[in-house]
């Protein structure tokens, strides 16, 4: 902005009360989501697998997290505790298949309140309608990979839109940045992409991407889950026993047009041919399966990548850059083969960790990283506190902007657990005290057979060492080192050495719950049948519709 504009701008905004910014100081906030894309997916987090250029971008123009957690590793919930800063058991949406209470406290009602266009554009997943926005295009549900029908501004009549969805959520961010949004005020957008999540999709220009190419396995894909407890055991989310046809794509997928069925059809097909021949079994087979899982998967967040580097262009191309806080995150992680599995749920690293970079030019030292315990329970916080406003006292999480904003810490950057090779060039931001402890609780276990992917509840605790879990319907504690044994291979809670660190962390557990108010019934769950203890999950049958389990 010119010395001439900047003056008339003071003038103008002389008159306002002090206690809201003026328009031209606060920052507009791009939060950049998407559904399930792991931090181990991403270059900047020293992936071993992909490269994400664009997304990058913005981790070496600003600040990068390396241990940013979400609460409770699932979609929907994920959601609801960004909406409103509180955990699960408050917001109301504890697990897949509730419906959101709009009514309620969120933060984008609150940035409209102070002067913000407010925008949601893609994944919402929420099942309510949005509230609190001026502009809102959102999926379906899930929402398809091709041709998505979307909602606008809560219309129940649902919009068609033809193509790839990775590229149609861009496109109408951008439209609405370009052309439909009131430019005299900052803007709140959240750009949400379904991808990558399950079944891994991938767009026409991605479906030939690592073709000839062997993507690396991780160390522990042929994990069989000694030394953790029966969770782990009896979960239904291996590579193994768990993926569909659909999933590997031995089907052409549905609801395409004949166009786009011929051009997947033509990537696709003769692959199929050679595994049809090949008649793989055994562990030759896990391997073929990992390798068809991984490059979908890559290939769907190849195209994400490529659509936040159309964003950022145009954001840089307008000028809009200088005053745009730039966030990318993912709901949760996800297991990329990782102790053999896929999915989520699981308080285990690889799914609780979240991607968490953010940018502000002129404010946040390029290249720069943070190690703090955070959480999505911050984002709301964050989002109110870069933007001028008040943050609600009854908002659990702690607003970022303390963290992004604060001095260099000095010394070397330690390299976190499972966080690997993202270089040694990073300034370490970190701050003391912010934060000691992180509290999760997982739900979405109802006792019938058929509960996705069959992961028991559990709630527990992460420091920057340890990490305590309790499977409390089955009355089982885990305890994992973070130091000795990153990777979560074996439970250290029946070790003598560890009784200390038990004894304190059962404590702390305990003093989190009372400070998090969650229920001493836990959120009126009905416990586990105990049929379903310690029952490995066999080879996938059809199961018949809706008995009651035994
Ligand atoms: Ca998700």
């Amino acid at each position: 902005m010119s010395p001439t504009k900047l003056s008339v701008a003071a003038l103008l905004c002389s008159t306002i009360a002090a206690s809201v910014p003026a328009a031209e100081q606060r920052p507009n906030i791009l939060f950049i989501f998407s559904d399930d894309h792991a931090a181990h997916a991403m270059s900047c987090y020293g992936s071993k697998i992909n490269s994400t250029p664009n997304l990058d971008r913005i981790a070496n123009d600003g600040m990068l997290f390396t241990n940013c957690f979400c609460t409770n590793s699932i979609c929907g919930p994920s959601r609801a505790v960004i909406q409103t800063g509180k955990h699960s058991h408050l917001n109301g949406f504890v697990r897949n298949g509730n419906r959101f209470d709009g009514s309620q406290q969120t933060f984008p009602k609150i940035l409209q309140k102070i002067g913000y266009q407010t925008a949601v554009v893609g994944k919402w997943h929420l099942a309510s309608a949005p509230q609190g926005f001026d502009y809102s295009e959102v999926l379906k549900g899930q929402g398809p990979y091709y041709n998505p029908p979307m909602l606008l501004n809560g219309n129940p009549e649902p919009v068609k839109h033809v193509g790839y969805t990775s590229d149609i959520v861009t496109d109408l961010s951008l439209e609405w940045l370009k052309e439909k949004r009131d430019q005299s005020k900052p803007f709140m957008l959240m750009y949400q992409h379904k991808a990558p999540h399950r079944n891994w999709q991938p767009g026409p220009k991605h479906l030939n991407m690592f073709d000839n190419v062997e993507i690396p396995e991780p160390d522990n894909l042929f994990d069989d889950w000694s030394g953790r407890g029966s969770a782990a055991q009896t979960q239904d989310m291996s590579i193994r026993t768990t993926m569909t046809s659909n999933d590997l794509k031995l089907n052409s997928p549905r609801g395409l047009t004949p166009e786009q069925l011929e051009v997947w059809n033509k990537a696709y097909s003769a692959k199929n041919k050679a595994f049809a021949e090949a008649k793989l079994e055994g562990d030759d087979l896990i391997r073929w399966k990992y390798q068809r899982y991984i490059k979908d998967y890559l290939r769907c967040i190849a195209s994400v990548d490529d659509n936040v580097g159309r964003v950022l262009d145009y954001l840089d191309e307008t000028g809009l850059a200088e005053n745009t806080v730039v966030i990318y995150s993912s709901d949760q992680g996800f297991y990329l083969g990782d102790h053999g599995w896929f999915d989520k749920r699981f308080m285990y690293e690889e799914s609780y960790r979240m991607p968490f970079v953010l940018r502000w030019p002129g404010k946040v030292k390029p290249g720069s990283v943070n190690h703090n315990l955070i959480s999505n329970l911050d984002f709301a916080e964050t989002f109110l506190d870069l933007a001028g406003a008040n943050i609600p006292a009854d908002m659990q999480g702690k607003s970022l902007k303390p963290l992004v904003l604060g001095k260099p810490s000095g010394g070397s950057t330690t390299v976190p657990p499972m966080t690997i090779g993202f270089g040694n060039k990073l300034i370490n931001y970190s701050q003391p005290n912010f934060r000691d402890a992180l509290y999760y609780h997982y739900y979405e276990f109802n006792g019938e057979r058929r509960t996705a992917h069959m992961v028991r509840r559990h709630y527990g605790v992460r420091t920057d060492k340890y990490k305590l879990i309790h499977f409390y319907n089955l009355d089982e504690w885990e305890l994992y080192d973070l130091e000795k044994d990153p990777r979560e291979m074996r439970s250290r809670y029946d070790d003598p050495d560890y009784a200390a660190i038990v004894a304190q962390l059962k404590t702390r557990v305990g003093d989190l719950q009372k400070q998090y108010q969650v229920p001493d019934d836990r959120g009126s769950v009905p416990a586990d049948p105990p049929s379903l203890h310690q029952r490995p999950r066999q080879q996938k049958k059809k199961a018949p519709a809706k008995k009651n389990a035994a």
